[in-house]
């Protein structure tokens, strides 16, 4: 691994440049160094400009966030109380299928197969009966959120209902400083406050030489990666990849940003509200609340919005507002020549179901299984970029869908998504679960079946039949059956302590 080649004689690469100091250039730097330990001619390089800051948000999580943590060897309760974290058991919609509705989106499936098929084909059964349950109940961590409780799922659970899986919120300042201080403890890692004003690119094939900084320095490098944000100074600036512009499917084009007081017991979940021009995110930390407003500036011009969100905060504004502008879409390779865009440099996808920072580590991830030679493989980058490519098209028809299920048409917003088209692919999803609730899993897909069940089952997009394993079973016994099973998670749920109690007790910040 000491050598400069490898076993095959080609030039290992050396030298890792990374230009970002946000969660995307930190959570980069500890994986490769990381993944580096023991290879003593290996170096990585950081360049963070403190003038230009990071994005300042980024606070709510998926739990795949938990196994990128584990892989680096973090203490959890250690990583808790450094980024002010709370536990998040899912997602919580409040008015997006109708004003007054909400349902609740947890990281779990529901119930357990019935003969052989998924439950909620025995839900629908029962539906189809008259009985009105709501797939809610059939969920232990839905119903330990309703009840502002939480626990962590048992190792081994005797049932399957007691799987589930759990995120963060996070304070994503205190997250990135976190692994920075992780990184740098890391032998050949080091980190430079500059701005970088020049990309030099080599003559004969275009890939990137090295960076000017402003204070006069030269940093060449074998492998870039980009993590410099919207910016995309290396992908875009330098490298002029492209971009696919998603605008209009997703026509959310701006943000507001604003902490505020913690309101009483943080809950552990996020709420997504849907609002008149786009909907507003609720997260609850240890020591306040991230709360922002993702709006399309078509409806609603910066000023309203922003007099919106305050208007709806549950305690007061810490902090002036944060706006930032964004165009949805994907960088057309996130992997071009020697460089490696992570983060908002390869594309955004708005936050409504926390997909980016998952993104940041699927796109690690790829770097990781597919690190280059010095030589560079066509082969190896087009394959990463094909897969990247489609992960991300997959999240984008899963939030689309949100936009497009409504049966709002309260404003010019909702009532243009109801019409709009839609890409093929979640035309045939919509279309195949409204037949006889066929989930379609296409390669790549963030989200699983119990997801896209949620949305259809929260939007009202149900269908008449159901597989037809569940029809030759006994009613009678099925709605026994089920009835058990919400037993047992109300009195599973019953006993979790409160999500705050279960804090204070394991993993509470220092004040
Ligand atoms: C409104 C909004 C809400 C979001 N909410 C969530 C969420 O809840 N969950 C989630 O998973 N994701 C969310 N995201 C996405 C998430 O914030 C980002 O994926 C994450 O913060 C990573 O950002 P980044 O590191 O790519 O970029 P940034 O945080 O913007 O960092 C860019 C870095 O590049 C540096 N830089 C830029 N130009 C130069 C230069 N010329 N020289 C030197 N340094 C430079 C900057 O100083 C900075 O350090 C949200 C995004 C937005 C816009």
């Amino acid at each position: 691994m000491g050598s400069e080649r490898g076993v095959s004689g080609i030039a290992k690469v050396q030298h890792v440049v990374i230009v970002g100091g946000g969660t995307a250039g930190w959570m980069t730097a500890a994986a490769l160094a990381h993944a580096f330990r023991g290879s003593p001619g290996r170096r990585i390089t950081l360049i963070e400009s403190s003038e230009i800051g990071t994005v300042g948000v980024g606070e709510a999580t998926l739990p795949t966030i938990r196994a990128f943590n584990a892989s680096l060897g973090i203490d959890e309760v250690d990583f808790i109380r450094k980024t002010q974290a709370t536990f998040k058991l899912g997602i919580e919609f409040v008015d997006w299928h109708r004003k007054g509705g909400r349902f609740f989106h947890p990281f779990a499936p529901y119930g357990m197969k019935v003969q052989g098929a998924s439950f909620h084909h025995a839900w629908l059964r029962m539906r189809a009966a008259g009985d009105s349950t709501s797939i809610a109940e059939y969920s232990l961590p839905s119903v330990m959120a309703a009840g502002l409780r939480f626990a962590q799922p048992a190792a081994k659970p005797s049932v399957p209902f007691a799987n589930f899986a759990y995120a963060y919120h996070f304070d994503a300042t205190l997250y990135a400083r976190y692994l920075r201080e992780y990184a740098l403890a890391i032998p050949g890692v080091s980190r430079s406050d500059a701005c970088v004003i020049d990309v030099r690119l080599r003559p004969d094939d275009g890939f990137i030489d090295g960076l000017l900084l402003d204070n006069g320095e030269y940093v060449s490098g074998d492998l870039f990666v980009d993590a410099s944000g919207f910016r995309g100074i290396l992908i875009e600036r330098a490298l002029v990849t492209g971009y696919d512009d998603w605008t209009h499917w997703l026509p959310c084009d701006r943000a507001v940003a604003m902490p505020s007081e913690r309101g009483e017991s943080p809950a552990p979940y996020t709420r997504a509200t849907a609002r008149e021009a786009g909907w507003q995110w609720r997260i609850p930390l240890q020591h306040r609340e991230g709360n922002g407003y993702v709006y399309c500036s078509r409806y609603i011009d910066d000023d309203e919005a922003v007099a919106s969100l305050r208007g709806a905060l549950a305690g007061a504004a810490m902090a002036e507002p944060n706006f930032l502008r964004f165009t949805t879409g994907r960088r057309r390779k996130f992997w071009s020549r020697n460089c490696v865009a992570i983060g908002l440099a390869s594309g955004f996808i708005e936050p409504l179901e926390s997909t980016s920072i998952a993104l940041i580590q699927s796109a690690i991830a790829k770097l990781l299984a597919f690190f280059p030679e010095r030589g560079f493989s066509a082969i190896e980058t087009d394959e990463a970029n094909r897969v990247m490519r489609e992960e991300y098209e997959r999240i984008r028809d899963f939030i689309i869908l949100h936009y497009k299920a409504t049966a709002r048409d309260d404003t010019a917003l909702w009532r243009d998504c109801r019409a709009m088209p839609i890409p093929e692919t979640l035309e045939r999803k919509m279309a195949l679960f409204q037949r006889r609730g066929h989930v379609v899993a296409y390669a790549e897909e963030s989200f699983e079946e119990a997801s896209w069940v949620t949305m259809f089952a929260g939007f009202g997009l149900l269908p008449e039949q159901y597989d037809a394993r569940v029809e030759r079973m006994d009613i009678q016994a099925l709605a026994r059956d089920l009835a058990s099973i919400r037993v047992a998670i109300r009195e599973a749920a019953d006993m979790a302590p409160l999500h705050e109690s279960f804090i204070a007790r394991h993993c509470q910040a220092a004040a």
